[in-house]
């Protein structure tokens, strides 16, 4: 496995579009859960697992920076038993702008996470309050500042568009103020509304007036360009780096490699499995005590699967799919395979092949999911 996720489910606010695996915080058995992270790893390092080829662990959650400097402090402790931190290319935690005080800052760095994915969303206060935020507008500018402070470099920020009621305006307005924070890296991602949230539950009673596909891709167009003129290459859909500053994790994920994933309802992929663990915390933690793995479902993924994913997974990067990366993966050519689907896409001016591999077209990035959908059986 080249990744590590590590779920940590806890949040203290709830926000209304998010469907993620969390918790509210509160009366929640945090110290419980983040030891039961450490009998997950132990049983995975006992039963046969490897951890001495990661490249990268990723914290992920609900929020790992609503954890206490001391919960935080524990939880890389525990990780530090397992994994070799300073052998890492990566280590990376999300983080809410209003949790990340100095002090988990610095519990961070010195625990060799040198990486932050910050939720900012928006930099619109009105906008913030209507998606559930606690944090202000002028947040994110004074974290970012204490983390460079503290020497955290590589830092990311997450935008979300096409919220309820926004503006071409606003939008611009938030990707001014995100690129004046001059960071490595972005991430800007369509707001969808999923079932099982208080968005899903407005916009099923007619009051969650969003702005309309044409005006959504009017800002994804300008998000791409903007994130272009400031020197932010779109290496994915959805995100945009300065060369060299893409996130290693996440391109394990599109790179279509095996990865673990730890803690409730985390999903992983190693030893040509995928597996998904129990999601409840309770359910997740009581799973353990006999000593097996907290996993509630997994399956061998088959080669047809592993080609299909290869395909929807490799595509959204703007590198595209190796010809030949994937011949040496498969032993077949992905004109034998994909042949018809191939020609089909690229007829239609959603996909080209360029030096060695096939990718998005300008208008194959609109059109994505329209793509991906064609490589599954
Ligand atoms: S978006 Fe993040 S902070 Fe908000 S509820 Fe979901 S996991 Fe928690």
């Amino acid at each position: 496995m080249r990744g590590m996720y590590i779920h940590i489910p806890f949040c203290h606010q709830i926000c209304h579009y998010c469907d993620f695996n969390k918790v509210f915080f509160k009366n929640q058995p945090v110290d419980e859960y983040i030891e039961s992270i450490g009998t997950e790893l132990s049983i995975m390092a006992n039963t046969g697992y490897s951890f001495k080829e990661l490249e990268t662990v990723f914290l992920g959650g609900g929020t790992p920076t609503s954890l206490s400097e001391l919960q935080l402090e524990r939880l890389l402790e525990i990780i530090h038993e397992y994994v070799d931190v300073r052998a890492l290319k990566e280590f990376s935690t999300e983080a809410n702008p209003d949790e990340l005080t100095r002090g988990k800052l610095a519990v961070l760095k010195s625990g060799g996470v040198d990486r932050l994915s910050i939720g900012v969303q928006s930099f619109d206060e009105q906008l913030l309050k209507r998606i559930g935020r606690t944090h202000s507008a002028d947040d994110p500018a004074k974290v970012i500042r204490n983390a460079r402070e503290v020497g955290f470099e590589n830092i990311s920020i997450d935008l979300i568009y096409g919220l309820p009621e926004q503006t071409i305006q606003q939008w611009e307005d938030t990707l001014d103020k995100a690129l004046s924070l001059e960071l490595p890296h972005y991430s800007g991602y369509s707001l969808i509304v999923e079932p099982k949230t208080v968005f899903y539950n407005l916009m099923n009673k007619g009051k969650l007036p969003l702005p309309g596909e044409d005006i959504e891709a009017e800002m994804f167009d300008m998000l791409i360009n903007r994130m272009d003129k400031a020197g932010r290459l779109q290496y994915e859909i959805s995100n945009f780096a300065t060369l060299g500053n893409e996130s290693i994790h996440n391109l394990i994920y599109w790179d279509n490699d095996e990865y673990a994933g730890i803690g409730a309802g985390a999903h992983g992929y190693v030893k040509g499995k995928r597996y998904a663990n129990y999601g409840p915390l309770k359910k997740y933690m009581e799973s353990m005590e006999d000593g097996s793995r907290p996993v509630m479902e997994e399956h061998e993924v088959t080669e047809t699967e592993a080609m299909e994913e290869e395909m929807f997974l490799g595509l959204r990067k703007l590198a595209g799919v190796s010809v030949h990366s994937f011949e040496t993966k498969f032993g077949k050519s992905l004109n034998n395979v994909y042949g018809d689907v191939l020609k089909e896409l690229s007829g239609k001016g959603l996909i080209f092949e360029s030096e060695g591999s096939i990718k998005l077209t300008g208008k194959g990035v609109f059109r994505g999911n329209e793509v991906f959908q064609q490589f599954l059986k």
